[in-house]
C-alpha cells in the first residue's frame, strides 16, 4: 500500500463522536453508558493499533465504531453458565449440571428466591424451626428409613458419615469399592480427611464375609459399603451383599453405612431403564445409614441424603460439619417440590424430566430425527450431509454404566470427508447463542436426540450458524 493512501491516526473519531451515534445511544440504553464508554475506547484502542500497523485502508466511520463496541458488549454480556442443547446422549451430564429439574421445583426455587420464607421457623408455634424438616417426612415416606437430613451433595453426606462414626476409629472397606468417581472424589482420600482410618478386606475382584469378620476389632467405627457406580468387575468375582453385611455389622455392634451413589426412588425396571435397588431396598436390606444423590436419577437440585438410623442421625447433626455442608433455602425447595412428584408414580415419568428423557420410546425419538433431518440439512448448509441413525444414550453420572438405552439422532457428515471439518461444526455449535454439545463418533458429529424437548429452539439455535 502507498504511504498517500493510508489513514492517518488524526482521521480516527473521537469517543465523544461515536457515544452522539444513534447505534451509540441504543447501545446506551441497553448496556449503560460507563460499560459502552469503556468499550468505544476498547474499539478505538484497536482501530488505532491496526492503522499504526498499516492494516487499514480507510478508518471506520463512528457508527460503525458504535456498532463494533456494541457487539463486543452483546458477546460479553452473554452468561457464561447459559443454557445449552445436551445432545450427547447422556442424559445425567454431569459437565452439563446433570438434572434438569421438573417444572414445580423451577416455581418452587424462584418463589423461594423472590421471598423470606419460613425456612428455620414453625409456623405453628411462631419458634425457631428446622431446616431438614421441609423434607424430612418426605425422605422418611418415600426410603422407610428411620430418619434423614439433607447436605451439599452425597461426597458431603459421605464425609459427613465417615467423620461422624469413623473419626480416629477403623472404616473397613472392601478393596473391590475403593472408587474413585471423577471430579478427585476418591475414598482413600475422603476417608482421610475425614479421619477416619482406611482398613482394607479382601481383593480388588473377591471380597468374602471372612475378610469383613477378620477385621472387625474394638477399633472399628463402622463398615462401608460402596456402590461401584461408574465400574463393573467381571468374571472371578466375589462380593458380600448388603443384607448379610449388615448381619455382620449388627453382631458385632458396628454400623453399616451403604454409599449408594446415585440412588433411586422409582423403580426403574417399571420404566423399562434396566434394574437398579431403590433406596428404600437399600434401607430394607438393614444398613444403619445409606448415603445418596439428589441430582443423579432422584432427578432434583445437587444435594446429598443421609438416610437411617434416628440415633446415628441424631449424632449427624450434632457434627459441626454439618453446619458447613448445609443447603440453602433454594434447593431446599426445590428439592421439596421434587420428591413430592414421587408420591404419585403415575405421574411421576411425565413430570419429572429426568425420568421421562430415561424412558422417552427409541420411536419417538427416531420421528423426532426424521422431521428435524431436512429443516437440519437446510440450515448447516450444502457442505454437510445430515442422516436419522440409530445410536444408544447412556444414563450418566456412574447410573448403570452398562446400560445403555436405544435412541435415534442426526448424523452431521462432511461431504468431503474431512476429520477437521468435523471439529470446526463441532466448534461452530458451541458458539451459538443456545450451544448445541453433540459428540464425535464414527466420522460424524451425532446429536443424540433424546434429551431435545425444544425442537423449534434447536432450529432458531442452528439459524445462528454463520453461512
Ligand atoms: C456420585 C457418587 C458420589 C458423589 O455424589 P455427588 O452427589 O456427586 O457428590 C459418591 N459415591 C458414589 C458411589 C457415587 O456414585
Amino acid at each position: 500500500m502507498d504511504a498517500e493512501a493510508r489513514p492517518s491516526l488524526r482521521d480516527l473519531p473521537s469517543v465523544d463522536q461515536v457515544l452522539k451515534t444513534g447505534a451509540a445511544l441504543e447501545a446506551a440504553q441497553r448496556f449503560g453508558r460507563v460499560p459502552l464508554t469503556a468499550a468505544v475506547r476498547a474499539a478505538l484502542e484497536e482501530v488505532r493499533a491496526c492503522v499504526l500497523a498499516g492494516q487499514l485502508a480507510s478508518v471506520p466511520s463512528p457508527d460503525h465504531v458504535a456498532l463494533a463496541a456494541a457487539e463486543q458488549l452483546a458477546l460479553a454480556s452473554r452468561s457464561s453458565l447459559r443454557p445449552v442443547f445436551n445432545l450427547t446422549g447422556t442424559v445425567l451430564h454431569t459437565n452439563l449440571g446433570r438434572a434438569v429439574l421438573a417444572e414445580a421445583a423451577v416455581e418452587a426455587a424462584t418463589a423461594a428466591m423472590r421471598s423470606a420464607v419460613a425456612l428455620e421457623y414453625d409456623l405453628g408455634t411462631g419458634k425457631r424451626g428446622e431446616r431438614d424438616d421441609h423434607v424430612r417426612e418426605l425422605l422418611i415416606e418415600l426410603t422407610g428409613a428411620e430418619d434423614a437430613t439433607v447436605v451439599n451433595n452425597n461426597a458431603a453426606a459421605v464425609l459427613l458419615a465417615l467423620n461422624t462414626l469413623g473419626a480416629g476409629k477403623g472404616a473397613v472397606v472392601s478393596r473391590g469399592e475403593l472408587i474413585e468417581i471423577g471430579g478427585a472424589f476418591r475414598m482413600p482420600d475422603i476417608m482421610a480427611r475425614a479421619g477416619a482410618r482406611l482398613v482394607e478386606v479382601g481383593t480388588t475382584n473377591r471380597t468374602h464375609a471372612k475378610d469383613y469378620l477378620g477385621a472387625l476389632d474394638a477399633e472399628t467405627g463402622l463398615i462401608l459399603k460402596v456402590h461401584t457406580s461408574n465400574y463393573r468387575i467381571e468374571g472371578f468375582t466375589k462380593e458380600v451383599s448388603a443384607r448379610e453385611l449388615a448381619q455382620i455389622a449388627r453382631q458385632h455392634g458396628v454400623p453399616l453405612v451403604h454409599d449408594l451413589g446415585s440412588g433411586t426412588l422409582a423403580d426403574l425396571a417399571r420404566l423399562g431403564v434396566g434394574r437398579e435397588p431403590t433406596v428404600r431396598e437399600t434401607v430394607a436390606d438393614g444398613a444403619d445409614l445409606v448415603t445418596f444423590s439428589g441430582d443423579k436419577l432422584l432427578g432434583g437440585p445437587q444435594t446429598g441424603f443421609l438416610v437411617g438410623r434416628a440415633d446415628l442421625i441424631a449424632a449427624i447433626n450434632r457434627n459441626p460439619m454439618k453446619r458447613a455442608l448445609r443447603v440453602d433455602k433454594i434447593r431446599l425447595a426445590a428439592l421439596e417440590a421434587t420428591l413430592r412428584l414421587y408420591r404419585d408414580p403415575d405421574t411421576l415419568a411425565a413430570r419429572l424430566p429426568t425420568l421421562r428423557l430415561l424412558a422417552r420410546p427409541a420411536g419417538e425419538i427416531r420421528a423426532l430425527a426424521e422431521a428435524l433431518a431436512m429443516p437440519v440439512a437446510t440450515l448447516i448448509g450444502d457442505d454437510w450431509l445430515v442422516s436419522v441413525v440409530d445410536c444408544a444414550s447412556q444414563i450418566g453420572s456412574g447410573a448403570l454404566p452398562q446400560e445403555t438405552l436405544a435412541s435415534a439422532g442426526l448424523a452431521l457428515r462432511p461431504a468431503d470427508g474431512s476429520g477437521s471439518a468435523l471439529a470446526a461444526l463441532a466448534a461452530a455449535l458451541r458458539r451459538l447463542e443456545r450451544p448445541v454439545i453433540g459428540r464425535i463418533t464414527d466420522g460424524a458429529l451425532l446429536l443424540d436426540l433424546r434429551c431435545l424437548e425444544d425442537p423449534q429452539g434447536l432450529l432458531d439455535s442452528l439459524a445462528g450458524l454463520p453461512s
